[in-house]
């Protein structure tokens, strides 16, 4: 048996896990500029936690969860998104009586069996904000202006908001009503998913993937059109403080949400770039879930990210992202000058240079091939002489003519001084050390 990574997993290799990084602290620092802060939930719940939170009738749960027995004969399933994780942590550690509203962000890998496509995985990774206690617009918009502010300092434009109301439970009975006499006549044409959920949940059909249901409800009555006026206040509301805020939205009517808890506000973050467009994120106000799985009635908002999506849209739009950090110096060892060459490099690791040695007794020539491969800066030979003079020449592996003689004991200041500076700043501080050092 061939040993592989399951379909639709895949390894995050050193080369491109600075992107990932990147990704990662920009989100977790601009959510701090917000007040949110990171909660970690567990992989794997209960199964009837997803049933609830989620939804019994939608795919993810139907079709795609992996469920399994645990060996006390429980049924678990491994997380298919992080709301409903959250919103049980919410509960069970009592953060209804927390300072309104409570805020929360994650970053999680999720599971779902899919068809794996591009940029679509079995095992993927989420971010995610949620809002707790906030029932007025202004969070809401508050949320969206965060998303703007990360996407802008990653550096991601070609992007446009899309937003919409899908009311509340009030205005929503008689939307259906409307929604059901539209489809009517159409009814035998529909897949034979949306015939079952023209029964259970009608809502769902406009967000069917068919083309000949795409085809009918092209046309639908849309949900925001028949709002309340309390929800047609919220929406206002929402439309003003994003105005205030100077964010640019389109209003979007085709934008649902198939679940009875979700209510008034959803929001879409679209590409533009041609070739990768679609929805980058998707969030929205969910008022009823708290209290459907079994808490007090609390508002909530709340979207998630996929990153893989995001990496791949920043691609897409040639947005640099950081490389790994190569070796400031490389100490290339001779004359069995090891223990002492271990010894210098790890009092510059002590100072916090990225120092590298050689462990595996190359000739001093493989030694230079080795450091040039490693992308190290700059690099030093240690035999002998250098131990009985006390200095050495640090020489710039990057830059023809940059050396400098340097006493060893001013190596671990004077590369931390060079470590991650621009190349002219790197050669004005060793011309400034050659002139003053005396040596
Ligand atoms: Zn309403
Ligand atoms: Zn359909």
């Amino acid at each position: 048996m061939k040993i592989a990574a399951p379909k639709g997993t895949r390894d995050i290799l050193p080369g491109e896990i600075t992107a990932w990084q990147h990704v990662e602290q920009v989100f977790a620092e601009i959510c701090g500029r917000f007040g949110y802060q990171e909660i970690r939930i567990p992989t794997f719940e209960q199964t009837g936690l997803f049933q609830r939170g989620v939804g019994n009738t939608t795919d993810i749960v139907q079709k795609e969860m992996y469920t399994f027995e645990d060996k006390g004969g429980r049924s678990m399933s491994l997380r298919p998104e992080g709301t409903a994780g959250v919103v049980r942590s919410f509960l069970e550690n009592g953060m209804a009586s927390w300072p309104s509203p409570v805020r929360l962000f994650y970053n999680i890998t999720a599971f779902r069996y899919e068809n794996v496509q591009k940029g679509r995985y079995r095992e993927f990774h989420q971010f995610g904000c949620e809002a707790f206690g906030a029932s007025g617009p202004a969070i809401d918009a508050e949320l969206i202006s965060l998303l703007q502010l990360y996407f802008q300092t990653l550096g991601l434009s070609r992007t446009s908001l899309h937003i919409s109301s899908i009311g509340c439970p009030v205005c929503r009975e008689s939307y259906l009503e409307v929604l059901k006499k539209f489809l009517q006549p159409h009814l035998d044409r529909l897949c034979t998913d949306c015939q079952e959920r023209f029964v259970k949940n009608p809502m769902r059909i406009i967000d069917c993937k068919e083309a000949v249901c795409r085809g009918i409800t092209r046309d639908a009555p849309a949900q925001l059109d028949h709002i309340c006026s309390d929800c047609q206040r919220h929406f206002q509301g929402l439309c003003d403080n994003l105005d205030s805020l100077g964010l640019d939205y389109i209003i979007d009517r085709k934008i649902v949400r198939g679940l009875d808890y979700y209510t008034r506000t959803v929001f879409e973050f679209i590409s533009e770039n041609v070739g990768t467009q679609g929805t980058i994120c998707g969030g929205g106000r969910y008022d009823g879930l708290v209290a459907a799985m079994g808490g007090p009635p609390t508002p909530g908002i709340g979207f998630a990210l996929g990153v893989e999506r995001l990496l791949m849209e920043l691609a897409a739009q040639r947005v640099q992202l950081p490389q790994p950090a190569p070796p400031t110096v490389y100490l290339a060892v001779t004359g069995s000058m090891e223990q002492q060459a271990a010894s210098l490099c790890f009092a510059l690791r002590r100072a916090g240079v990225r120092a590298q040695t050689d462990l595996l007794d190359r000739s001093l020539k493989a030694q230079m091939k080795h450091a040039g491969k490693s992308g190290a800066q700059f690099v030093l030979v240690l035999g002998p002489d250098e131990l009985a003079a006390g200095t050495t020449q640090l020489r710039s592996l990057l830059r023809e003519n940059v050396t400098a003689v340097v006493r060893l004991a001013d190596l671990p200041d004077l590369l931390c001084g060079l470590q991650d500076r621009p190349a002219a700043e790197q050669d004005k501080i060793i011309d400034d050390y050659a002139s003053t050092s005396a040596i």
